[in-house]
This record gives structure tokens, sequence and C-alpha cells, in this order.
């Protein structure tokens, strides 16, 4: 640099330690984290290869198995978002020119569309309208007519509200040869989910859901079929970040030596440790209660306010995220703002088919308490009353 090149002396960060206001996060996640979550992540930093943090990484997998009820030995996080979770999913299961069904009721679908289009899949989009799921017979159709290598279908269609059921899928996919692949990352801890006996190859999930840690893993499992897939590969894995053939080496997969891939997200995972413990400390039937005794409340007390469910068939409710259709003539960003501005508050609008039509809101994990539903319910109350709308 010479004279005239302009110098930066000071950054606008000095002497002004970071603020951030206290929120609900109401909304599809992350949700508020556990505060045991918090402080577990301000422990004093392990490195990614010493013996003790090794012995976290084996309980996080310990505390994994019981939340995906697997006794699958390939289980780990995903450094990264539950978008990593997918992306490891589909980059791991299919294999350039294989095909691949996915059940889209919403955007998760979509993307896993995008994603395995990128990986070279030949992608079938086994769409439903918005709201509904995929029934056990149109997906036992689409088996038999793509005899596909790979079947994608989310529990907990978090831009909807959609749960799709997963029972008598496995056997289907077994018929054909098909890796059964499932996002669970708004429905894990919040509705059952049984890796094993439902036979499930390849799950993943997030943790800024129901698990109530910040966001930064994605809890992630092959179950035996999976494992043989990835080992029967003819081609490599087109993402090296990606490639469960050294995450689960660094995982202790594979024996105890093991392999340096990345840098563990140590402090992130403290929390996830943390927070599978709080959860095996509930147990997962209470949980499951729990979400959905509060998802019964807050419909209780929105069906008062004269709001309905955009999830049409009760069946397909899901628990945790819950969508709400906007009635004519209330506009849904003016009653998301007073929420917040005036309840710090978070309740979101629709995203993908649901945009512009839905509120969303997330009854998940730390934040599935009472209290937290009846604050969202009076924020309804007051959001409708101040745009004239009343019970019809
Ligand atoms: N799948 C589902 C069902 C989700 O709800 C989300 C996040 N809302 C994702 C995947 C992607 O997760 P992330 O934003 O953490 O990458």
């Amino acid at each position: 640099p010479d004279e005239s090149t302009p110098q930066i002396t000071q950054s606008a960060l000095e002497n002004t330690p970071i603020k951030v206001p206290q929120r609900y996060l109401m909304g599809p996640g992350p949700g508020n984290a556990h505060p045991r979550v918090l402080a577990a992540q301000s422990l004093p930093l392990l490195g990614h290869m010493h013996p003790a943090f090794f012995a976290i990484m084996d309980e996080i997998q310990d505390g994994l198995r019981y939340m995906f009820q697997t006794k699958s030995k390939y289980v780990c996080l995903i450094s990264g978002t539950g978008h990593s979770g997918m992306e490891a999913a589909i980059a791991n299961m299919l294999e350039p020119g294989e095909t691949i069904v996915v059940g889209n009721n919403g955007i998760w679908g979509q993307r896993v569309c995008e994603i395995a289009e990128r990986y070279g899949g030949k992608v079938i989009n086994a769409e439903v309208p918005a709201g509904a799921a995929l029934s056990l017979r149109k997906i036992e159709d689409e088996l038999e007519r793509n005899k596909p290598a790979v079947l994608f279908l989310c529990q907990g269609e978090s831009s909807t509200g959609a749960h799709q059921a997963l029972g008598g899928v496995a056997e289907a996919c077994r018929k054909h040869d098909t890796i059964l692949v499932v996002d669970t990352v708004c429905s894990l801890g919040a509705v059952p989910f049984y890796g094993d006996a439902w036979g499930v190859d390849c799950m993943y999930s997030g943790s800024q859901k129901v698990l109530g840690a910040p966001p930064g893993a994605a809890p992630f499992m092959l179950g035996e079929r999976g494992f043989k897939k990835l080992k029967n590969r003819k081609t490599k894995v087109a993402s090296w970040y990606f490639d469960l053939n050294m995450i689960l080496d660094y995982w202790g997969c594979f024996g105890p030596k093991r392999f340096y891939h990345h840098t563990g997200m140590v402090s992130n995972w403290y929390g996830i440790r943390e927070a599978l413990g709080i959860a095996s400390e509930e147990g997962l039937e209470s949980m499951w209660e729990r979400h959905r005794r509060l998802h019964l409340r807050l419909w209780e007390g929105l069906n008062e306010l004269g709001l309905e469910p955009f999830v049409e068939k009760e069946q397909y409710r899901l628990v945790s995220v819950n969508t709400i259709k906007v009635p004519e003539g209330v506009d849904c960003l003016v009653l998301c703002k007073n929420a917040m501005d005036k309840y710090s508050v978070e309740i979101a609008g629709g995203l993908g088919p649901s945009a512009g039509k839905v509120w969303r809101v997330g009854i998940m994990g730390y934040n599935a308490q009472l209290t937290n539903v009846e604050l969202v319910l009076t924020a309804f109350k007051d959001g409708l009353a101040q745009q004239g709308f009343t019970k019809r």
C-alpha cells in the first residue's frame, strides 16, 4: 500500500460486545435452545482428535441410537445444518444413472429432486398436493412402476405441516431392493420414529428443532442395508466432504483407530451431547406425548379464534409444525410483525407451496411448553382483533 491507499484503522466492533434480543422462536425452527445446551457449548474446547473428545462422540452415538430407535453401528453427526444431512444421504445412497422416486409434498421433496439431479440421478417426482402425504398405495405403485434404487420420504413436511406415515413402506421397498431414505428434520423426537422396526435404511435430522440445540449438526444414520449400498458402490461418492466412508471412520465405526476427515464441531457437539442427555432423561414416549398434547391445545385455541388448519385430513397433520390458513382479508405478515413487536414471539409465514396462504407455528423441543403455546394464542387473538377479524 502507498499513501493513497485508504487504511482501515478501526472496526465498528471495538468496545461493542454482541447484543442479542430474547425471542420466543415459535416458527418452524430454529427453536430456542435449552439453557443446559447453551451452557454445555461454553465448556472448554478439546482437540477434535483427543481421546476425551472421542468419548463424547461415543456418547453422542449412544444418544442418537436411542433417538433413532436403532442398533445400527453407523450413526453420526454430519457437520452442517439439515441440508447437509439431505445432501449426504443423496450423495452416498444414489449413484449416477440410478433412479430415485422422490415423495414430494412440499419444498423438501422439491429440493431433494434438485440435489438428486445434480448427483446424476434419474429423478421421478412423485408429487401429491400440498397438505397431503403419500398413501402406501401410491408409494407401492411408484415403486412397482419405476423399480428405483432409492425412495425418499419426508416424515415431517415443515413447509405444509404434513405428516408422512412410514409404516409398511420398507416392506414395499424390500421387494425392489430400494433404499429408503427419510428426512426427520422437523419430526424426530416429536412423533414416533422406529428406525429398525420400520426398516429405514438411511435417515437424517436437524439439531435446531425438537432436539433443542443450535443449528449446525445433522444427526444421521445408515442402517445395515444403507451401509451395504455404500460399500457396494461402483463409483466414488461425488462429494468429498460428505463421503460417509471417511465421516464414519472419524466417528469410530470401523475400529478404534480414527481417521481425521475434518475438524469435528467441538462446541456444537457438546450442545448436541447435552440435548441428547435431556431427551433420554425425559424419555421418547413422554416427549411424543408432550408434543401431541400441546398441538391439541394449540388447535383448541386456534379453533376458538375461528382459524382453520391448512392440512385438512387429521391423519396428515404434523404435531411439530402447524400450518394455519390465513383467512381472507387478513394480512399474514402484519400479524407476524405484531406478534414479534409486542410479544417477542415468532410466528412464521408460509414457505414454498404454502407461501402467502398460511402461518406456521412450531411446537418443538424446549419450546413445547404450555406457557409458550398460550403466548402464541394471545398473539393470534390480538393480531386478529387488530385486523377486525371475528369468528364466523
Ligand atoms: N428438512 C426439513 C423437513 C426441514 O424442516 C428443514 C429446515 N426447516 C430442512 C430439511 C433443512 O434444514 P436446515 O435449514 O437446517 O438446513
